[in-house]
């Protein structure tokens, strides 16, 4: 079975529920099946996998001074205004 663009959107937009744990036994079926035929997907859903863990971690690092999400959030509000002057 060779991988298809069609396949690969429809991964795509599985990976979120994927990391929600929001996936039926027919979705996760076509996500083993592509991932084993499709290594592009792999590296996109182990970017995916990463990125959410990153975010996960920080939510729950206890030791992180509060505000600090609340800089960060600032911080690209800044960013995005800089960027549309
Ligand atoms: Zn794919």
């Amino acid at each position: 079975m060779s991988s298809d663009p069609h396949s690969c959107r429809r991964l795509e937009a599985l990976l979120d529920r994927e990391l929600d744990g929001e996936l039926t036994s027919e979705q996760r079926d076509f996500m083993s099946a592509h991932l084993a035929s499709c290594p592009a997907c792999r590296e996109r859903r182990s970017f995916h996998v990463g990125v959410r863990t990153a975010i996960d971690t920080a939510l729950q690092d206890e030791s992180m001074p509060s505000g600090m999400a609340a800089r960060m959030l600032h911080r690209l509000d800044e960013l995005q205004a800089e960027d549309e002057a």
